[in-house]
């Protein structure tokens, strides 16, 4: 169990303050390590800047299920389909790409499913002491989500997967439009029926939960420093300091957290990882004009409707366009239109726009283990449940560093799998 006394402390440099590095940072700050907290941008402003908030415990099937191949060519002529391609990017994204659809086999399905299930059996609970410990209790609650569906095709085939989802012991209930629009009385006379998950949790404010995390690592002795991870030196085989623009932070151990930055970090470790991104946008809308008690999810529109402090925000889609290429706001506006389908009375005037880079890996399981340099570990590419796999992911690598028996086995997200 983390917080036992034999651990030896070491100074440990965690490259990347989302989600994923705070938890990293104060789950190995549990154990007594020095930790300082690297990030180019400061806390929160990655992917982890704009997520939907939703702690997703139910999802546990990967992204790419039997049938995707089929939806290529759409994902190609649509550019703002749920999930699009950029027909530019096509090139560098093949390789991954083809893992993608291969992670779509049912017996990839099935060990994948498996991997994600053992994450989440228990992964909630290891947000409790963090956020106690922080003072941010208040910023999740517990009201379930439901997923609708205004297309009765949609919905039918969408049985299959619940079936599997249960399978997996995830606890779902299948609920008509009336009963639903009871529940959610601004959802559309259109909806044909849905499913309700009633464990699921989300957050008021997930950026709140970054920022909120990371002063509380510097508050409890740690640093939280704003610059740029150049490169991760090696001395005499081991990580001996991690390289930035103001010099060198000595170090005994690095844990690489960028996101969707992380590739070329953890190849200077030895691991070489087919990481890329899956692009979403988010509209967040200060008046809506309606009010939700929980989220909900539409798969028609891969668009997630989630109330929050700060407004409902509607957030998602899948756009594979790698890291360079600028937003198609088109993308967020578009969410609007999409949003007014499922609650009529919606409006969107003053709503922000935001695009963030999920950090993917083509088999939807992240990376969480050590690099091949000692001193060196890993913990990106957690896809659409960075958000939702965080503190899990923190107390696993808080387990590797410590060489403790680990919280679940980590052999199906090493990066030696590809
Ligand atoms: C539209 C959308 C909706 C989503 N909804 C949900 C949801 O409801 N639930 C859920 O669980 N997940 C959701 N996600 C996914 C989730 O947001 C991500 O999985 C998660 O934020 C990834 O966290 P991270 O810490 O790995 O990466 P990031 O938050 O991207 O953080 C990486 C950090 O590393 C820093 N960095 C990169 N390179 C360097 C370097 N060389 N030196 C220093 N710093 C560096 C960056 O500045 C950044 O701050 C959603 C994502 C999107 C886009």
């Amino acid at each position: 169990m983390s917080g036992e006394k034999e651990v030896a402390p070491r100074r440990i440099v965690v490259i990347g303050a989302g989600i994923v590095g705070v938890c990293c940072a104060a789950w190995l700050q549990r154990d007594g390590h020095a930790v300082t907290l690297l990030d180019r941008q400061g806390p929160g402003e990655g992917a982890s800047f704009g997520n939907a908030a939703v702690y997703a415990s139910e999802s546990v099937l990967p992204v790419a299920m039997p049938g995707i191949l089929r939806r290529v060519p759409g994902m190609l002529s649509d550019p703002l389909g749920p999930l699009a391609i950029r027909w530019g990017y096509l090139p560098r994204l093949a390789p991954w790409l083809l893992r993608f659809v291969a992670a779509s086999r049912p017996d990839r399905v099935e060990a994948i499913a498996r991997a994600l299930a053992a994450l989440q059996d228990g992964g909630q609970d290891d947000y409790a002491p963090l956020l106690a410990e922080a003072g941010l209790t208040d910023t999740v609650v517990r009201r379930g989500w439901a997923a609708v569906h205004l297309d009765a095709e949609r919905l039918d085939s969408a049985r299959s997967v619940v079936a599997l989802q249960r399978h997996h012991g995830v606890s779902v209930e299948e609920l008509g439009p009336e009963e639903l629009r009871q529940m959610e009385p601004a959802l559309s006379r259109d909806l044909k029926g849905g499913f309700y998950y009633p464990q699921v949790a989300h957050s008021l404010d997930s950026y709140g939960t970054v920022t909120g995390l990371a002063e509380h690592v510097r508050s409890r002795g740690g640093t939280v420093v704003r610059g740029e991870a150049r490169r991760i030196v090696v001395r005499d085989g081991r990580v001996a300091a991690v390289a930035t623009d103001d010099g060198e932070i000595a170090c005994e151990a690095v844990v690489v957290a960028a996101g969707a930055w992380s590739k070329r970090l953890a190849g200077e470790v030895g691991r070489r990882v087919p990481l890329d991104t899956e692009r979403g946008y988010h509209l967040t809308i200060p008046e809506p004009g309606v009010a939700l008690s929980r989220p909900l999810y539409s798969t028609e529109f891969g668009m997630a409707c989630t109330p929050m402090t700060a407004g409902l925000r509607l957030a998602g889609t899948v756009e594979l366009g790698g890291l360079a290429a600028a937003p198609n706001w088109k993308r967020a506006e578009v969410l609007a239109e999409r949003g007014r389908k499922l609650f009529p009375e919606l409006t969107t005037e003053g709503a922000s726009r935001w695009m963030g880079f999920r950090p993917s890996l083509p088999d939807s399981l992240p990376v969480i283990g050590p690099g091949r340099v000692p001193g060196s570990f890993l913990a990106f590419g957690h896809g659409h449940l960075g958000l939702t796999l965080g503190a899990r992911t923190g107390r696993l690598i808080a387990d590797l560093v410590a060489g403790r028996p680990p919280v679940v086995d980590p052999a199906p997200y090493r990066a030696e799998r590809f």
